[in-house]
């Protein structure tokens, strides 16, 4: 759609196999430490225009229980959804920490079809209408792991990459054929080597820096010929502020609760709020630009049913009024 090819104004957000036997189970812990603010505060936030200010802080502390105060709403602003994502690795260049490589691929095949993506189908957007009128009509379901794909990117040379080279480095890679194109299912989820920050415009005229103001973000663009594209951007949890600011556990239990963040609001909310005031091309946000993932962030749970089990974190429902791991509606 026309409008979003603004994709230049929207320089911010950010992450299941058989059917039967994959169970998501809640543990509610809460794991993050509430004394260091650019964890709790930054913490896999999407929308950079909330994610390093106090308001963010703030709302994440008293949100982030299954019994908030001040009930949250997510509502729908039109946009696209991803109906039955298909998650493909990528992997920056040729130094991806191997806690990635020996995981990531299982990870992402686990959480696309385990009964943790069934909370989305409460954001399909068939049969909804936006107030502006809008809906794609989309019905939200599991998905699959698709690839895993190294990619030598054109920029090697910095220490700092910025969303808009990482933006141009998808399109370029799409339209050489080491990525797989783009569908409407589609999420590149991208894991970066050690020592490499990334920056994004946060909302408010500056940058906000990978492990400093965020720790993962989802984001969406639109490509020179009309097709859509959703990626994750995942730092290295390992380095030394990620490590102390992005949740406990290994390092990759610092991923995988980002990534599950991640791809559940990729899924519900393709293209993220700019700032804090959500509009259409935007899907599933409240009406302060909070998407799904954000409302329930400390609240981490345990995912079964892969090589291992998987630290996640808790998905905000509507349909419940709370912050959970299970899916809100029965099955068909
Ligand atoms: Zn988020």
């Amino acid at each position: 759609m026309n409008n979003q090819k603004k994709r230049n104004s929207f320089k911010k957000n950010v992450l299941n196999k058989s059917a039967n036997a994959i169970a998501v189970l809640a543990l509610g812990s809460i794991q993050f430490m509430g004394s260091s603010a650019f964890a709790v505060n930054g913490l896999m936030k999407t929308h950079f225009g909330n994610a390093i200010s106090q308001t963010e802080q703030t709302g994440s502390t008293s949100t982030g229980d299954n019994n908030p105060s001040g009930t949250p709403k997510v509502q729908y602003y039109g946009g696209p959804v991803i109906p039955n994502v298909l998650i493909h690795a990528v992997y920056w260049g040729n130094a991806i920490p191997s806690n990635i490589k020996d995981n990531a691929p299982d990870f992402y095949a686990t959480i696309t079809q385990s009964s943790f993506m069934d909370i989305g189908k409460e954001y399909s957007t068939a049969g909804i209408v936006s107030t502006g009128g809008q809906s794609t009509n989309q019905v939200i379901g599991r998905g699959s792991f698709g690839k895993t794909v190294e990619i030598t990117p054109s920029v090697t040379n910095k220490s700092v990459i910025d969303d808009s080279d990482i933006q141009a480095e998808i399109e370029k890679q799409i339209n050489s054929g080491a990525l797989p194109a783009p569908t409407d299912n589609t999420l590149y989820m991208i894991s970066f080597p050690k020592g490499l920050d990334i920056t994004i415009d946060d909302g408010k005229g500056g940058k906000a820096t990978s492990c400093q103001q965020f720790c993962a973000y989802h984001m969406g663009f639109t490509t020179k010929s009309g097709k859509n594209v959703f990626y994750g951007v995942m730092p290295d949890m390992s380095s030394f502020a990620c490590a102390f600011g992005c949740g406990s556990g290994s390092a990759f239990d610092r991923f995988s609760v980002a990534g599950s963040h991640e791809i559940m609001e990729a899924v519900t909310d393709g293209f993220p709020t700019p700032g804090d005031k959500p509009s259409y091309p935007q899907a599933w946000n409240t009406d302060d630009g909070q998407e799904v993932g954000d409302l329930c962030q400390s609240n981490t749970a345990t995912l079964t049913g892969g090589k291992v089990e998987y630290q996640i974190q808790q998905i905000w429902s509507n349909r419940t009024n709370a912050c959970t791991t299970q899916p809100t509606y029965s099955k068909q």
